[in-house]
């Protein structure tokens, strides 16, 4: 078989592809976006055969959709990030008491940091509370094996399984021997087949409640037998358990190489330890565990995110009579939230094994790498929105339009967050996707002193603001909805979405218009405009704004990533006054003051050529080409076109 270097994202999509999966659908997130973009390229390679790929609208039509492909006998595959599974959660929690015919994994990447979240839940918590079989990998490699398992364990139960990376899994690569080309496996001839477990009601409810608690103990059993959960013990009769879960397992295997070097360069011995990883956490695998920490007194545990192991050994502790004292994040003897890492996990054994403390400042080869990466100091540069970006005269128009009328504009989760650094200053609420526009409605009510805004994207729009719009014609508040069309998911990587027509298996449907949804369910009130021009933009909102009742302004033009620059704008030094209205008042990066500090600079090298602040600047110093030339900024200048 060929050897490739995968990421890790990569790596879990060829282990679902060569253990036969049919159909794969999600939502994008970071960190789990690349798996879904892996198979939809090794599909459209005619590498990934008889395989159906997809982005859904969102993270809970995905697994519905799912859910009916499994009942017919096909092995699916969902992806999201780690609060895409809040949106399907509604699914999941009934789904597992309906129960799957074809294996179903979800695969959930956890984002400790977080990096790129709004939380730092942890999905495993997920997993026990659904009651849902989770799995969590220490490496790539290890996930791979992890992944196609999950299928098997999905059909020997039929139930939903968990798989559960974090970003540094699911980014980190490595070289894996795949295939030239995959089959998904058949769906049984019979298809889908009438049958009353499909029908959930309190009845039904009530007896696959009952299955799913006697199939648990079973799912434990097999996991405590699976090569997931290894244990190995350094030195003899060892006091001491190191217990790990999914990254931190490999932080701390190699803080312990780091240790015992320099315990051999030192010439003393390494304290005994056992050293156990739990890569099966729910249900907990108890046969494999509980003998692993017969004659230890103290145990340490890496994991990040919650205290899950932590909590599961604690109550193992009780429930067999066991005197060891565990350690970690409830006592912070290791860290409470964010990453774990190798220096840190140092730090942590080196106290935890009785060492002298300048073991946990060693000069190793690979201490020398962190280090020479550590001296290298990039300034630190706050989020910014791209020169060029078209959210940045959306925002600049609005506060354009409100003037003075006090206001409260509600954000959403996406590029446009970002609206919220000065100097645009432009949003002042942020929840979860598609919670804008009914915060919105909530401060109208509350606050009607106040006109309540909600920015929300063309991609967040279709996956969540729908209901919200109808929630806001159906009750009348007055609300304006500003739709920031960019064309594209731009946040987690350029990916399509109903608005834009095209999908994952090549043909495009054509684009579902955002207007027609809003105009559909009945808001009157729709004004538009490009918001790299300032007046019709300006023109726009004030319409809207005005409007008493829900109202909406599209403003729609290209991500910058989509297109290519137009020529750079430049300063007039006759004309400039050096008043640095356009940096102070928009924060496009391009913009800056002269060596001198007397004018405006315009940087060739990052300026798109929008034009924007030439609209912004009032003596007219600016010139921006496209101006001249009469066109739309960006009109047809697609990439690759
Ligand atoms: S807004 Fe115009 S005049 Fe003022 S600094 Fe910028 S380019 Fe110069
Ligand atoms: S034209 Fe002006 S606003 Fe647009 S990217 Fe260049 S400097 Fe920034």
């Amino acid at each position: 078989m060929p050897k490739r270097l995968l990421m890790g994202n990569e790596a879990f999509a060829w282990a679902a592809l060569t253990a036969g999966v049919r159909v794969v659908a999600g939502y994008p997130g970071t960190p789990s976006s690349e798996l879904i973009e892996t198979v939809a390229r090794l599909h459209r390679d005619g590498i990934a055969r008889g395989v159906h790929v997809e982005w859904s609208t969102n993270e809970k039509a995905a697994l519905e959709l799912l859910a009916g492909a499994a009942y017919t006998g096909a092995r699916t595959l969902f992806t999201c990030k780690q609060v895409g599974l809040n949106v399907a959660s509604d699914a999941l929690m009934s789904l597992n008491y309906v129960g799957v015919k074809g294996g179903m994994v979800l695969y959930v990447a956890d984002d400790p940091g977080p990096i790129s979240s709004q939380t730092e839940q942890d999905t495993r918590r997920f997993a026990s509370f659904a009651k849902v079989p989770v799995l969590d990998p220490s490496t790539p490699e290890q996930g791979f094996a992890m992944m196609r398992w999950a299928f098997e364990l999905s059909e020997r139960y039929q139930t939903p399984v968990i798989v559960r990376p974090t970003t540094r899994i699911c980014h980190s690569s490595t070289f894996f021997d795949v295939p030239d080309h995959t089959d998904a496996r058949p769906v049984p001839d019979e298809g889908f087949v009438k049958d009353k477990r499909w029908v959930i009601f309190p009845r039904r409810s009530y007896q696959a409640h009952g299955e799913i608690n006697d199939r648990l103990p079973h799912i434990a059993d097999d996991m405590a037998q699976s090569d997931f959960n290894p244990i190995a013990t350094v030195g003899t009769a060892p006091h001491l358990g190191i217990v790990c879960g999914g990254v931190s397992t490999a932080y701390a295997r190699e803080a312990l190489r780091l240790i015992k070097q320099r315990c051999s360069d030192a010439g003393c011995g390494l304290p005994s330890y056992r050293f156990i990883q739990v890569g099966t956490t729910y249900p907990f695998p108890q046969q494999a565990i509980e003998p692993a920490l017969d004659g230890i007194d103290e145990v340490i545990v890496f994991e990040e995110l919650d205290h899950v192991i932590e909590d599961e050994l604690q109550r193992l502790c009780g429930c067999t009579h066991a005197s060891y004292n565990v350690h970690g994040r409830l006592d912070r003897t290791t860290r409470d939230r964010g990453e774990n890492s190798v220096d840190d996990c140092l730090q942590r054994l080196v106290s935890f094994l009785g060492l002298p403390g300048n073991f946990a400042t060693l000069q190793s080869a690979a201490d020398d790498v962190s280090g020479q990466l550590h001296d290298v100091h990039a300034p630190m540069r706050p989020p910014v929105l791209c020169s060029g970006c078209p959210h940045r005269g959306s925002f600049y128009a609005v506060k354009q339009a409100l003037k003075k009328q006090p206001a409260v504009l509600c954000g959403d989760i996406g590029c446009y967050t970002l609206g919220n650094a000065m100097p645009l200053d432009a949003v002042d609420t942020c929840l979860c996707m598609g919670a804008g526009i009914t915060i919105a409605q909530g401060i109208s009510v509350a606050d009607p002193g106040k006109k309540a805004l909600a920015f929300i994207g063309d991609s967040t729009f279709f996956a969540s603001g729908i209901t919200g719009v109808v929630n806001a014609v159906y009750n009348q508040h007055d609300i304006t909805i500003v739709i920031l069309d960019n064309s594209t998911t731009a946040m987690t990587g350029l990916q399509p979405h109903p608005g834009t027509g095209q999908t994952l298996m090549g043909p495009h449907s054509d684009p579902i218009s955002i207007e027609q949804m809003l105009n559909a369910a009945g808001v009157t009130c729709i004004t538009h405009a490009n918001p790299h021009f300032l007046e019709e933009s300006v023109h726009a909102a004030t319409e809207a704004i005005s409007y008493k009742g829900p109202s909406a302004i599209i403003f729609k033009a290209p991500c910058m990533q989509l297109v290519r620059p137009e020529q750079p704008a430049r300063v007039d030094t006759e004309r400039c006054t050096g008043c640095f209205r356009c940096i102070e008042r928009m924060g496009c990066p391009a913009l800056a003051k002269d060596d001198a500090g007397t004018h405006a600079r315009v940087d060739a090298t990052l300026c798109a050529g929008c034009g924007l602040c030439a609209d912004v600047c009032p003596f007219d110093a600016i010139d921006a080409p496209v101006r001249d030339t009469g066109r739309t900024p960006f009109d047809g200048m697609r990439k690759g076109k």
